[in-house]
């Protein structure tokens, strides 16, 4: 169920009215539906009950402090790609031994402040990496637990933006590649190999690709296992995607249905291969867990008519939700209360000067200046990946939980935007 919807043609938030949050909290503001976020976990945690398996919740999707507590009391653990972002765990009451931290470029730094936290593992993408993480953690006294993030070289079918599982990708150890850098991980001191894990893109909205790289690890443990490499867990990444509401877009493949295939799958593996013996599942969803949690609220500043092309200028832009501008990605756009007269067909624009700024493209609306549009399914990608490109402060945001407001992070200040700059002396 959508937990935002219209009521008396105006734009609600699970009870509350957008248009209040506007009044309250001012525009651009991103505004997430607790139940949504709920729900939306619920459907990984309930499809893993009774077995060994772990939901670490991508953060980098959207990593507000308000999100990683909620999740974290459900009994999420988390996927990091920062040592920013297991500072943010910490802040926010999480486990730090129940995160993984992916990512090509770890340094020093932040594998030593994972390993002083006691990381459930590293997912490591490199044999460079592999000697860095053995030092650091020789250093510390201490034994990493380690998985290689293995490219098994399927075609997620998705933006090539958002493919991580080519041969062509810099991510991962390539599958060819993988059983020589298990044993490499193997003969390092302080380095212990414990799981196995891919991550073929985003956004896949089919499961096939997940279960054919699936098939891919199986083969790898098994190989391993032969080696004397045995491995306890398995992680099948993220991935999952939403429906944007785009005319012709395929239905994301259910999470309930994708788990089942899944330990189906793996079920039916241990059962022939190590008599019944499971082996822990973890996964790393982002998007499915928060795309549609939220909605990006901005107000129309300008309409702009042209001889070829309508702008509809608004108060938020390319540095507020970057996905149109990075990947052309097609975002729902709905007025927020109804205006009288036809709609035109616009092209939705920031204020930021470029023209890759827009937000979508040749929408029918009808709007009149000072008016309210949502950005729909915005809760993904949107914050995080916020800039501050004009000098323009991040978005606030707020969660709603019925008809209770909170802010869960104000609007940036344009004098914080500079308070870490000096003159020369
Ligand atoms: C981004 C990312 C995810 C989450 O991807 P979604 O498509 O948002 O589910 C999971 N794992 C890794 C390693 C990632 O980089």
């Amino acid at each position: 169920m959508s937990h935002f919807f219209q009521l008396d043609g105006v734009l609600h938030a699970e009870s509350t009215p957008l248009p209040r949050i506007a009044e309250h909290f001012g525009t651009p503001t991103y505004v997430y539906s607790k139940a949504a976020l709920l729900e939306n976990f619920s459907a990984f945690f309930d499809a893993c009950a009774g077995r060994d398996a772990l939901v670490c919740y991508a953060m980098k999707a959207n990593s507000n402090l308000a999100i990683l507590d909620l999740l974290a009391r459900q009994g999420a653990g988390f996927d990091i790609v920062s040592g920013g972002e297991l500072l943010r765990v910490i802040a926010a009451g999480g486990d730090p031994r129940k995160v993984i931290f992916s990512g090509v470029g770890k340094t020093v730094d932040e594998m030593r402040l994972a390993l002083s936290h006691d990381i459930l593992c590293f997912n490591v993408e490199s044999i460079p990496e592999l000697h860095r993480l053995n030092e650091v953690a020789g250093a510390m006294g201490k034994q990493a637990r380690v998985s290689l993030r293995v490219n098994p070289n399927v075609d997620a079918k998705t933006h090539p933006y958002i493919a991580t599982g080519l041969k062509a990708n810099k991510f991962g150890v390539a599958f060819d590649d993988a059983l020589a850098t298990y044993r490499t991980a193997a003969s390092l001191p302080h380095l212990v190999p414990v799981g196995i894990d891919c991550h073929i893109g985003s956004q896949l909205l089919d499961d096939a690709p997940l279960l054919e790289a699936l098939d891919k690890l199986i083969e790898l443990v098994d190989a391993l296992a032969l080696d004397g490499i045995v491995l306890d867990h398995l992680d099948m990444g993220g991935g999952i995607g939403i429906n944007y509401g785009e005319a012709g877009e395929a239905e994301p493949v259910p999470v309930g249905d994708y788990l089942g295939r899944v330990f189906a799958r793996i079920d039916a593996w241990r059962q022939a291969s190590y008599g019944g013996k499971p082996i822990k599942v973890i996964f790393e969803p982002g998007r499915a867990i928060v795309g549609d949690t939220g909605v990006l609220l901005t107000r129309v500043e300008f309409l702009k008519p042209g001889a070829e092309k309508n702008f509809c200028i608004v108060d938020a832009a390319m540095n507020d939700l970057m996905r149109p501008a990075l990947y052309q990605a097609w975002m729902d756009v709905r007025e927020v209360a109804p205006h009288d007269g036809e709609p035109v067909i616009y092209d939705v624009v920031g204020p930021v000067c470029e023209s890759g700024d827009w937000l979508a493209r040749e929408r029918a609306l009808a709007v009149g200046q000072g008016d309210l549009l949502a950005i729909m399914q915005a809760g993904a990608y949107g914050l995080t990946m916020s800039s501050n490109y004009n000098t323009r402060g991040r978005a606030a945001e707020v969660m709603v939980d019925g008809e209770q407001l909170h802010l869960i992070r104000q609007r940036e200040n344009p004098a914080d935007l500079f308070a870490l700059e000096s003159l020369l002396k």
